[in-house]
């Protein structure tokens, strides 16, 4: 019987055992299970190799209330840093798991079932994210395009090309940063005419690279389909000004969306399209919490956003579970 059971060892996941363990809860009482062969997969898949990680993204203030934090740096040394925390805290992770099913018994412990396995465990977290389901545009892309037509920057070698991103946050300006340095001809498309959801630098950023001609930006634009073209993405925009035009990459960046048939599965409530989350991000089902961009709603939540839900959920946790004791 596991004290703790953390699906998902990204940020959230990771901080949760590590907050666990700060607590006073052996390392072998708790388990986390990681669908992905490595752990962070989103952070390694998501961010550009070059990117500056901020501490304050989206806006949030850069303050840490438990034991994990990060102050503004490289992608590798937030990895390294979680990486560090796994190793410190003897944490136990089972890679390329996946979590099938989760049963509440009367005595109210769970039993959570994955593609391995079964595991009996008093209290479960989930913080598996919202990147695992990108937002994909309402238009079809054809299959022959999946190599063109992506949803990061990091699975496909994107050089010296003639790129398309599509999105208008925080991720849309990284990418542009990254592919310019990469010698990319770069353009991005946004809907809205102008951006609201970018921070100060990523939007300052962006506006110099426009300045230098080495981004194109196209506001107020809407792309209505993408066709292949010879195996490249020719892409239609609804503007008469813009028509057709042929890129080598399109790239999205749309941001991702809560894995509500995953929660509504395991036994969460819903009201309307959002989990029901009582005090300390405690779901309908008693002992089962959400943590990390589960728990940030539609704005979308942070590393150190993630670092504080687990330090939130822990208190609970150890108050009412566990009878542990957190600083
Ligand atoms: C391009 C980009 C740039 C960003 N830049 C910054 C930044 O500069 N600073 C910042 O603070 N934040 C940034 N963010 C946001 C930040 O990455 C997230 O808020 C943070 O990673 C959320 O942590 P999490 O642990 O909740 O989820 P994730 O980081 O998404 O981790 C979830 C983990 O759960 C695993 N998982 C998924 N499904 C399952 C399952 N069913 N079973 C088991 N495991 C599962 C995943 O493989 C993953 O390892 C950025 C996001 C993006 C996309």
């Amino acid at each position: 019987m596991y004290d703790l059971l953390v699906i998902g060892a990204g940020p959230a996941g990771i901080s949760m055992a590590a907050e666990a363990r700060h607590a006073g809860v052996d390392h072998s009482k708790i388990l986390l299970i990681e669908k992905a062969e490595e752990h962070s997969f989103s952070i390694k898949k998501y961010y550009p190799e070059s990117k500056l990680v901020s501490a304050n993204y989206k806006g949030f203030e850069a303050k840490c209330t438990g034991v994990m934090c990060i102050l503004d740096m490289t992608k590798h040394e937030t990895i390294s840093y979680l990486d560090k925390a796994i190793l410190d805290n003897q944490l136990i992770v089972h890679y390329s798991e996946t979590v099938w099913r989760l049963h509440q018994n009367d005595d109210k412990s769970f039993i959570v079932y994955t593609d391995k396995g079964e595991y009996h465990c008093k209290i479960v977290t989930i913080a598996i994210g919202i990147l695992g389901k990108p937002n994909k545009p309402e238009y079809k892309i054809p299959l022959v395009l999946k190599e063109k037509a992506l949803f990061d920057v990091t699975s496909v070698k994107i050089a010296n090309s003639k790129v398309l991103i599509v999105g208008g946050g925080d991720s849309a300006s990284e990418y542009c940063q990254y592919l310019v340095q990469n010698g990319n001809e770069v353009s991005l498309s946004y809907r809205k005419n102008e951006f609201t959801r970018m921070n100060e630098i990523n939007h300052e950023s962006l506006l110099e690279l426009e300045k230098e001609e080495k981004v194109k930006i196209l506001l107020g634009s809407g792309i209505v389909a993408v066709e292949d073209r010879d195996g490249k993405p020719c892409v239609k925009f609804q503007e008469e000004k813009l028509g057709e035009q042929i890129f080598d990459f399109v790239v999205y960046a749309l941001g991702g969306t809560t894995p509500n048939n995953f929660l509504k599965m395991i036994g969460i409530e819903f009201d309307g399209a959002e989990p029901i989350l009582r005090e300390h991000y405690e779901t309908s089902v008693q002992g089962l919490f959400l943590l990390g961009d589960l728990t940030a709603g539609t704005k979308g939540g942070s590393i150190i956003w993630a670092f504080n839900s687990a330090n939130t959920a822990m208190n609970k946790i150890c108050t009412d579970y566990l009878n542990c004791k957190i600083n």
